[in-house]
């Protein structure tokens, strides 16, 4: 090979891993999946897929800060979350979740909007002894201590990701009351049902929905004897009005494990189990959750490429 000739193949293979250096960069790449439009009330999920590195991943959605776990899978750095807005407490309309990639020390913001669109919800009618509608003062004191301690355990927050979809159902029985059901009880409008309300006879083993610990177990007022389980990235799951508890406070849970039998106790109107699913504080439908998985809830989601800007 002459001189000339050497020093054009020197060149053309920088020119070549010059390309190829420019056509990895161009492959590194932050990809969000997340609904566009959402039901008030209905979970969403979001995911979030970098071939940067990625130590953490967090939304910032109405007001709070979930941490997300993140996974390395086939170079991959991987953070699914769920999100919701509660029906009745927060408004339809434009909104907005901030997304936070941080790396080390490292950290940038995206702004991603969702529309929150209004559910259409049944009504129910309910006659309850007056002393469960407007309680006595004596037990005032009691129903204030036992709000803070549940409010406390629904802001539970933990970076691990426990929960998988699709969600176990907690018994067998039918749905009898759906969430966002407004409630008319004793001629007043109540708030929307915050849950679903499953048939069980008194008795039925009560199963958790996803692993998890348990971060508050008791007999309250209103929900009766209570299973409150945390599973990571602000998903807190509740199961209200059983006759006994099977768990304590600090319990650690597997998806499907016993955490008490259903029953009647506190303000209920007979045996059945009130299932709670709350992400980020914010109390949704979870009826989706048992028969879908990960990806399904993804189907329908958009597709937002992000360049980080790190600062
Ligand atoms: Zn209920």
């Amino acid at each position: 090979m002459s001189r000339s000739a050497r020093s054009l193949a020197a060149l053309l293979l920088c020119a070549v891993l010059v390309l190829a250096s420019l056509a990895t960069q161009a492959r590194a790449d932050v990809n969000v999946q997340y609904p566009a439009t959402a039901g008030l009330g209905k979970p969403f999920m979001v995911r979030v897929t970098s071939t940067e590195p990625l130590t953490g991943v967090e939304l910032i959605w109405q007001g709070r800060t979930t941490r997300l776990a993140v996974t390395v899978w086939n170079e991959r750095y991987i953070a699914l979350g769920m999100l919701g807005a509660q029906a009745g407490k927060v408004k339809a309309g434009d909104h907005a979740f901030r997304l936070r990639l941080i790396d080390g020390k490292r950290k940038s913001e995206h702004l991603l909007p969702v529309k929150l669109e209004t559910v259409k919800y049944r009504e129910d009618r309910l006659t309850l002894p007056d002393k469960m509608v407007n309680p006595p003062a004596s037990e005032m004191k009691r129903i204030e201590e036992e709000r803070k301690l549940t409010a406390e355990a629904i802001a539970t927050m933990t970076e691990r990701r426990d929960w998988k979809l699709p969600l176990v159902r907690p018994v067998p029985g039918i749905v009898t009351s759906e969430y966002g059901r407004r409630r008319i009880l004793n001629g007043r409008a109540g708030n929307p049902h915050a849950g679903i309300d499953f048939r069980a006879a008194s008795g039925t083993p009560v199963r958790a929905a996803a692993a998890g610990r348990v971060v508050l177990a008791g007999d309250f007022y209103f929900s009766g004897k209570s299973v409150y389980v945390d599973s990571g990235g602000g998903m807190i799951t509740m199961y209200f009005h059983m006759s006994s508890l099977a768990v304590k406070t600090g319990d650690l849970v597997a998806a499907g494990q016993v955490v008490g039998a259903s029953g009647s106790t506190g303000r209920s109107t007979g045996p059945h189990l009130h299932f709670g699913l709350a992400l980020t504080r914010q109390l949704v439908d979870a009826d989706l959750l048992f028969s879908s998985t990960s990806d399904k809830l993804l189907e329908k989601s958009v597709f937002t490429r992000i360049d980080p800007v790190w600062k």
